[in-house]
Formats: C-alpha cells, structure tokens, sequence
C-alpha cells in the first residue's frame, strides 16, 4: 500500500471562489485484485474530488478540481492571505486644531 499526499486546487463554479485542498491517497489493491484509491482528508475518508466538492465559502456542489500545481502558475487566483496591511499613518489631521476662543 502506498500513500501519496496531493494538494488540490478548487473553483467554484457559482461564486468564482478558489481553494486548495489537501488529501492523502492511499493506493492498493482490493480483495478482488482491483486497484483502489482510498482519499483521506485530515484522517477521514472522503469520497474522491474528482465526484465534485462543496463551495465552502457559498454552499454550492458545482466545485471543480484544476489540475495539481495550476495555481503554481496562476496564483492571483488565490484570495491574499491573513489580513490586510494596515495602513501606518496615524489619524492625524494636518489641520492645527483651533481652540474655542472666547471673544468676549
Ligand atoms: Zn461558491
């Protein structure tokens, strides 16, 4: 029996969304002598991701796989990660602050 770990990429076909995915593929042989893939996700054996995946962003069942490695090449498809720089100019306004005189 063989293991093989392969990460693979998803796109959502009703919101555009793309994930990666990553699985353990195990391979051997059947009690009839057949071939079998085994995918295991975290542990757990999942049906193969070539059956179609779950948006996990809108829900949606219409996910397809893109060949491993494609977003190598084509990573502005991949939402940045982690937050956003923040912006490191403090909230100051350039205007001196006038003070409330009193006129009388
Ligand atoms: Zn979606």
């Amino acid at each position: 029996m063989e293991e093989e770990r392969r990460i693979l990429p998803f796109e959502c076909r009703g919101c555009w969304y793309v994930w990666e995915e990553e699985y353990l593929v195990r391979r051997g042989e059947g009690r009839r002598g057949d071939d079998r893939e085994i995918w295991l996700r975290s542990g757990v054996a999942v049906p193969p991701p070539t059956q179609g995946a779950i948006c996990p962003r809108c829900g949606c069942q219409a996910a397809t796989t893109f060949p491993e490695g494609y977003l190598r090449w084509h990573p502005e498809l991949i939402a940045p990660v982690g937050p956003p720089t923040p912006d490191a100019t403090p909230l100051l306004s350039p205007v001196p602050r006038r003070h409330p005189g009193h006129l009388t």
